[in-house]
Parts: structure tokens; sequence; C-alpha cells
């Protein structure tokens, strides 16, 4: 990107996951000009003219929206929501055929457009839709990502942060794998602060039972249905959680973070599949997937993973 120019985020969908990534980065003073295109003429309309309202209490920044996909011409990044979502009783996994779909359709035109773009894919099953779009774009690997567990991993720090009554930001935990029902929560390296998770005792902030720690990952899991039982869809986290990534990619910050990406003899039988595991985040989009430290019950979770992952996108014919 050359210097003193501005930067551009096209966002596909603007649903309740696409609007709210809207709005939590025109407040985060992420990206001079957002774009929103989707099918729905009058949704995308009254989301923009919505955001624009708020203009004059946010940092500088245009927001425009369109049917017409020519508005993502040029971006910067590129983040793919558009799609079906989790009905109340389906899996993420239920949404892969029709999700592919839709991006067998837009990923090769959104190229053309925006030939220099980093692809962020949010569309779930986001770890199968971060191959099929791989696949579809022909782009170097590291220009295409998934949100992947950053969302998971937020919702786990949090319910560690509430047991042992410490700040969430303290708190250094990441859920690997599918964003999906085989994820698996690395407790081994998790820390609050300096001090392993598994040695924390301190009187008045807890220790962390067994028990407790089922309960926070079953919790953790089981998120977003019972968010979606309650009203719907899921928007708020994923939002931050989204603008997040895109201002590490923006800024070029080199944050670390459990996104998505194509990984390659990441582990014995961890190969030719997206999946989570903590990540460098840049301008070039994800630079490198660290080794980090597993125990055999982490490995074996997200081989298993790995495995389920590849089986959908068999399915779904890649
Ligand atoms: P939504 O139904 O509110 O919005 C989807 C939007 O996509 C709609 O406005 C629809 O008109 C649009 N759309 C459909 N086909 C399109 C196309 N071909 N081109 C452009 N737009 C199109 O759904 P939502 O709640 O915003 O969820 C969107 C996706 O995000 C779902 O797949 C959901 O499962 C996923 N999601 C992912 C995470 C994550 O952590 N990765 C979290 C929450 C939701």
């Amino acid at each position: 990107m050359p210097q003193g120019s501005t930067t551009k985020i096209a966002i596909i969908g603007a649903g309740s996951v696409g609007a709210t990534i809207a709005y939590a980065c025109m407040v985060r003073g992420v990206g001079q000009q957002i774009v929103l295109y989707d099918v729905n003429r009058e949704k995308v309309e009254a989301e923009v003219l919505d955001l624009n309202h708020g203009l004059q209490f946010v940092p500088m920044a245009t927001i425009e929206g369109s049917d017409d996909l020519g508005v993502c011409a040029d971006a910067d990044v590129v983040v793919v929501t558009a799609g079906a979502k989790q009905k109340p009783g389906q899996t993420r996994m239920d949404l892969a055929g029709a999700n592919t779909a839709i991006c067998r359709k837009l990923i090769p035109d959104l190229v053309r457009l925006a030939p220099r773009a980093v692809l962020l894919m949010v569309t779930n099953p986001v770890d199968v839709i971060t191959y099929v779009a791989l696949k579809l774009s022909g782009l170097p690997r590291q220009r295409v990502l998934g949100s992947g567990t950053v969302l998971d991993s937020s919702r786990f720090r949090f319910l560690i942060a509430r047991r042992c009554n410490v700040a969430v930001q303290n708190v250094h935990a990441t859920i690997a794998g599918e964003h999906g029902d085989s994820e698996v929560p690395l407790w081994s390296s998790a820390r609050i602060g300096n001090v392993l998770l598994h040695e924390w005792a301190v009187p008045a902030h807890g220790k962390m039972t067994v028990r407790d720690r089922t309960d926070i990952f079953v919790n953790v899991k089981d998120a977003a249905r019972q968010i979606i039982e309650g009203k719907g869809a899921t928007n708020y986290a994923i939002g931050l959680a989204t603008a997040k990534i895109l201002e590490s990619i923006l800024k070029d910050e080199n944050r670390i973070l459990p996104v998505s990406s194509l990984l390659s003899n990441y582990r014995e039988g961890i190969d030719d599949v997206c999946l989570s595991v903590p990540s460098i985040v840049n301008r070039g989009g994800v630079e490198t997937a660290l080794n980090v430290p597993l125990n055999d019950a982490e490995l074996a979770g997200l081989r298993n993973s790995a495995e389920r992952i590849k089986e959908a996108i068999r399915s779904v014919g890649f």
C-alpha cells in the first residue's frame, strides 16, 4: 500500500455480522474507506445510511454500500460474511454446501476487482470456506485467512477471567483447531499474567478445578447456540474480533491471533487443511503459523479437527 493512500475495507454481506464489523471498524478507526456489498439492495442501503448518520462521532471515514460488486474495486482487504447462517439445531458444517456455492460465484470476481487484497473469510463453516476461497482465488496462501477461533478464544478468555477474577486482558489462552464442534482448548499453555493456569492458586482469585475446566469449555462450545436461540444471530463479539484482525492487517501489527490458514506439514496428520493455531498476522495477511507447544491430548484433538474439516472440504468437492 503506497504511503499516504487511504485504506479500503470491502465487506461482503451486510447482515448481522457484516454490518457489525463495519460498525466496529468505524468506531475503532480501522480503514478510512469502508464499503459494503449485499445482494439485498434495500438492506445494504439502509445499513449504510444508519452507519453514515454516526460519522460525526467517530474517526474520519467514508462508508458506502451497493448491490453492485464494483463497489469493492481496489480494496486492501475483502471480508466475506455473505451466506447462510445457522438456524437453531444446525451445526456450522451444515452450511458448507450453500456457502461454498456462494464463494464459487463471488471469489473469482473479487480477485479480479481487488487484485492486491487480503481475503478474510468469516462465513461459516469458516475453516472449510477459507480453504475453498484459497483454491478458488489462486492467491498465495498468506493472502487468504479465516477469522477462525479468534472469537472462541475471546469467549474462553472471558470465562477464565471471570472464574479467576482477573482482567480478561491478562488471560493468555487459545482455542485451536476447527471453529466448531471439534475445537481444542490449549489448557497446557494457558496463562494468567506469567503464571501457567494449572499452577494458578491465588487467595480470592481461585484455583481451576477439573470441573471448572469442563464447564468453561462446554460454555465456549455452546456459546453460539445459546446466543442464536436467544436473538437469532451472534454479531457483537465477532464484529470486534474481526475489526481486531483487520487492524492487525492494515496497520501491519504482527499481532499473534488464532486465525485459520492453510497448514502444510504442521504436525504429523495436520497437512493441507485450514484450521486455527496462533499465527502472526500483518500487512501480508497470515505470515507464520506458530509451532506452539501441545501436549498429547491437544495434538490428538487438533488431528481430529483436521480430519473433520478435511471430510467437509471433500464433501463440497475440493
Ligand atoms: P445474515 O443472514 O444476517 O446475513 C447474511 C447476508 O448475506 C444477508 O444480508 C444476505 O443478503 C447476504 N448474502 C447472501 N448471499 C449473498 C451473495 N451471494 N452476495 C452478497 N451477499 C449475500 O447472517 P449473519 O448473521 O450476518 O451471518 C453471516 C455468516 O457469518 C454466516 O455464515 C454465519 O454462520 C457466519 N458467522 C461466522 C462467525 C465466525 O466466528 N466465523 C461468527 C458469526 C457468524
